[in-house]
């Protein structure tokens, strides 16, 4: 049987060698650390076709200014002179435009809808059981632009097929009876669902084991072995892992890997942060945006509420910032004025990074220059959503097979 090695155990990495694996390759899972976090675990579990909108859009770059000027905002630039985040800032700018925005919509939508009905696949696996709910998104403003830009938003939702409706604040509080919310109205997304990231993770990692899959911990892939135009082997520290087939998800700490096997990807890490609380703190029946705030809420099943944002660029060896964490707090205060939302202590924030390319579309193809590497990474936001799809994509490029969907959006050459 042929060899694949996945490099990265995040969900793009796990569901790339599950569906390897159930095509019938021989598949190894590397990754630097143990397994048991990266950016795939705490995030907010979002399955959610509601985000057509790519990182790079018209009117980020204005508003991420205004926003650098305060410490507790939802985005921050960490100053710093290196040359591949000045020429990520710099692809991002002139990604940023209407032309960008309309043409991503629809590979964006349509890679979600294919992870959705895979999760969907999933619940259906033994030992599975991560809370996956159908329940929509309510996407919440507190200001008449953002109640604009949400009419806005669900016209285009609805161009594509996507169901979207405006709330006034009476139907939304009837939506959530357990607290007062302190709002003007909702864009409710019915097409969206959600799931708990650790379980889901831990959930697939079982049942890789089971299946087989061999996952190292604690193997940093550092360089390739090349004969040729083919990669022949991974070193990860004393370990040399022969391979027939490399795939590269590593999240947003691809750029050194994909530079070794010939891409050049844009590509910096968006810290954000996620607190995880009973929910007797914040009872929610459904996932919440809190658009103004820019902060994500979402219930897992009744007990648990998790309330995560911001996006902080910066070294993958920062220390945590509390005051960005205070933001996200003081935010979703504003918005359930009399829920007691805890401020945590340092030990239980979870922090993770968000790998985001410069046009905030993933990367997912074949390299060039080798005939066995494919990337899989750059997802940004919406990396858990897309990552069973992704997974997909993997397995059906690595087989030769014509893709679910079209690839030529997510080309890994296509910053040169
Ligand atoms: C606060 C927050 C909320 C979010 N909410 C959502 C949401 O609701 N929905 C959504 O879709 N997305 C969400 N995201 C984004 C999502 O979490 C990420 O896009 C996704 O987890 C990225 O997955 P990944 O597999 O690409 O990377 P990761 O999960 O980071 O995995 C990469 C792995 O590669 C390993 N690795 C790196 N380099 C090497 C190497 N050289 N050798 C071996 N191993 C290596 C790392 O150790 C890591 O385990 C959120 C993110 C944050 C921070």
């Amino acid at each position: 049987m042929a060899t694949a090695i996945v490099i990265g155990g995040g969900i793009v990495g796990l569901s790339s060698a599950y569906y390897l694996r159930q095509s019938g390759w021989d598949v190894i899972v590397a990754d630097k650390s143990d397994f048991n976090d990266n950016c795939s675990y705490g995030n907010a579990g979002y399955v959610c076709p509601s985000h057509f909108v790519p990182l790079a859009s018209p009117g980020i770059i204005k508003q991420g200014l205004r926003w650098m000027l305060n410490p507790e905002s939802p985005f921050y630039i960490k100053p710093r002179l290196d040359w591949g985040l000045i020429r990520w800032g710099l692809q991002f700018m002139r990604s940023a435009t209407p032309e960008h925005l309309a043409n991503s919509a629809v590979p964006l939508r349509d890679i979600a809808l294919l992870s959705k009905q895979l999760y969907e696949e999933w619940t259906d696996l033994p030992g599975f059981d991560f809370s996956y709910d159908r329940k929509g998104l309510l996407e919440y403003f507190q200001t008449p632009e953002k109640e604009a830009a949400a009419h806005h938003h669900a016209e285009e939702a609805a161009h594509l097929g996507l169901e979207a409706r405006v709330l006034s604040a009476e139907e939304v509080q009837a939506m959530e009876p357990h607290v007062r919310l302190n709002i003007r109205g909702a864009l409710y997304f019915g097409c969206d669902a959600h799931l708990h990231p650790n379980r889901v993770m831990q959930q697939m990692r079982q049942h890789l084991q089971h299946l087989g899959v061999q996952l190292v911990p604690h193997a940093e892939v550092t360089s390739f072995e090349k004969q040729g135009r083919r990669i022949t082997g991974v070193k990860a520290g004393a370990q040399k892992l022969g391979a027939d087939l490399v795939v590269i998800a590593t999240g947003s700490w691809s750029r050194s890997l994909a530079k070794e096997a010939g891409a050049d990807l844009p590509l910096v890490g968006g810290r954000g942060y996620s607190m995880t609380f009973d929910s007797r703190h914040l009872k929610l029946v459904h996932p919440a945006v809190l658009m103004e705030g820019r902060v994500a809420l979402t219930p897992f099943g009744d007990s648990l509420t998790r309330l995560g944002g911001t996006m902080e660029i910066t070294n993958l060896d920062a220390p945590p910032r509390m005051n960005r964490v205070m933001g996200i707090i003081k935010a979703a205060r504003a918005y359930y004025p009399e829920a007691d939302i805890p401020v945590p202590e340092l030990k239980d924030v979870w922090y993770g990074y968000r790998p985001c390319s410069a046009d905030g579309m993933p990367f997912i193809g074949r390299v060039r220059g080798f005939d066995n590497c494919i990337i899989a990474t750059g997802h940004a936001m919406v990396g858990m959503s897309l990552g069973a799809g992704t997974g997909k994509l993997v397995s059906e490029l690595a087989n030769g097979e014509s893709t679910s969907v079209d690839l030529r959006p997510y080309d890994v050459h296509r910053f040169g």
